[in-house]
């Protein structure tokens, strides 16, 4: 055989199927995305490379931040419930069948978030899934969205792959969800990528004895972060921090070694659902070889860690991993140029503007940042419409660059906002055969009023 540099796919024909609206990425933001689209009468699918919907809430994210103003560091101001619509639909849905804490109450570092919401993954999965189906999408699980087909400033089709085949899904809309930014990079948007934070796999613990790990960290004055909520049918702690100075040096010293983070949360008596274990990658999180060299970093890093717990923490004695991610997870690797980026300065003096699609109050570096005093800012309609192109609407990690910003927008609540907004607008745009650009303002918030999407400012 000779050898050669390059090999020339030779062109193939594929199969075309037709939808108003094509989500890409059924995690966080791409499932409320998906359901809002289908809800609004636009024939919807939803591409997702894993066998299930949910994505980093089901991998990495130990809360959902936030549905509330941060209140409780300021006393006068009113408690608020800012994220509704579809994203407490599937918490309500968790809680009925004891999969959710409910809205819970933070007691120790209330200023960082003043409730704590924490959620079942594997029920999470199932829920969205359920609730999908019942909105009428039409879900593609374990399918690769693999390319974009754009001629000029409009995207035709994407193109996936799984094990029915090569196919092109065409729609006049498109949502991408897939908070590496896929559709948009393959459809030629301009992006950047920073690499500014760490990756992960986080860990699921069980066989813990939980309120034995509480009594020690409280021995130990130990407990930086405290929450209280549903566990298991009744009311205890849902969430525990602790800094490493606290705990026995020989544990310290390892665990900062392996990235490991102590914030947890659990729904379940006996479990703790993430301990993290986190890795600075040099290098592209969009390079397969840097993110091969990461995955098996990061494992051999999950096994250190349940071995020092094991070893040094009460209530570890018997535990072990019980789950990991299937893949690391990230906090951000592209972003995608949109055309509005929010600002720090918008997060911090909690602006509101002309074409909100809802509210948000948490930011993932409080107290040292803060939406304003317990006051939330608005996520504009402008800052989810990809730049360049008409027919692309981007939402979740993927958008804003400002780092500071950032870890406000990219927290779980704020995707699913941002979700529930694009799938909306992108049903609307396709019902209307308009651009998203020519998308009237009250028509959209309109449609998202009625859906139970709540608006200050
Ligand atoms: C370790 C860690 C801890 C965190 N902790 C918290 C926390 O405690 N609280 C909080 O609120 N937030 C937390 N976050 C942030 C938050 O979880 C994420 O930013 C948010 O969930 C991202 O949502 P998303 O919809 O953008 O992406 P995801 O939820 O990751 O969804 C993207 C989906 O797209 C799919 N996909 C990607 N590419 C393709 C493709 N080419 N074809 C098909 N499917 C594709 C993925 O499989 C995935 O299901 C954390 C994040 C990390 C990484």
């Amino acid at each position: 055989m000779t050898y050669r540099e390059y090999y020339e796919e030779p062109p193939k024909r594929l199969t075309v199927r037709r939808f108003d609206v094509v989500v890409a990425g059924a995690g966080t933001a791409g499932v409320v995305a998906a359901i809002a689209a289908a809800r609004q009468g636009a024939k919807t699918a939803l591409i997702e490379s894993k066998g299930y919907p949910g994505g980093t809430v089901t991998e990495g994210g130990t809360a959902l931040h936030s549905f509330f103003n941060l209140w409780k560091p300021f006393p006068g101001v009113e408690k608020r419930q800012v994220v509704k619509g579809i994203p407490q639909e599937i918490v309500d849905r968790l809680t009925e069948i004891g999969g959710c804490s409910g809205h819970g109450d933070q007691t120790v570092r209330y200023d960082y978030d003043s409730a704590c919401t924490v959620v079942d993954t594997e029920l999470y999965k199932l829920v969205t899934f359920e609730m999908l189906e019942e909105a009428g999408v039409f879900i593609c699980v374990n399918t690769l969205l693999a390319g974009a087909v754009r001629e000029g400033s409009w995207v035709h089709g994407a193109i996936v792959e799984s094990r029915s085949g090569r196919e092109m899904f065409a729609a006049k809309c498109f949502v991408d969800c897939t908070g590496y930014g896929d559709l948009s990079a393959y459809a030629g948007a301009e992006y950047i990528e920073r690499n500014d934070y760490q990756v992960c796999n986080s860990i699921g613990v069980a066989n813990v004895d939980v309120d034995r790990y509480y009594e020690f960290l409280k021995e130990n004055e130990a407990v930086s972060e405290l929450a209280f909520g549903l566990r298991d049918g009744r009311w205890a702690l849902i969430r525990l921090n602790a800094p490493h100075s606290k705990l026995p040096q020989e544990f310290a010293e390892e665990a900062r070694k392996i990235g490991l983070s102590l914030v947890t949360t659990t729904v379940h008596d006996n479990y703790l659902m993430f301990i993290k274990v986190n890795l600075k990658v040099e290098g592209s999180l969009t390079d397969r070889d840097t993110v091969s060299k990461a995955e098996l970093e990061l494992r051999r890093r999950q096994r250190r860690a349940i071995e020092l717990f094991r070893r040094y923490i009460p209530g570890f004695e018997r535990a072990f991993i019980a789950r990991t991610s299937p893949s690391l997870t990230i906090r951000r690797a592209r972003t995608i140029v949109c055309d509005y980026d929010i600002t720090h300065e918008d997060v911090v003096e909690a602006r509101h503007f002309d074409d909100d699609v809802f509210a948000y109050g948490f930011h993932d570096s409080a107290p040292r940042y803060m939406v304003g005093r317990g006051e939330t800012y608005g996520v504009p309609y402008r800052a989810l419409r990809v730049k360049g192109i008409e027919n692309l609407l981007a939402a979740g990690m993927h958008i804003t660059s400002d780092h500071r910003a950032h870890m406000s927008t990219r927290n779980t609540v704020c995707c699913m906002g941002q979700g529930q907004a694009a799938g909306t607008a992108a049903a609307l745009c396709a019902l209307r055969n308009e651009g998203t650009r020519d998308l009237p303002y009250s028509v959209l918030r309109k449609a998202l009023e009625r859906d139970g999407v709540y608006f200050e400012g």
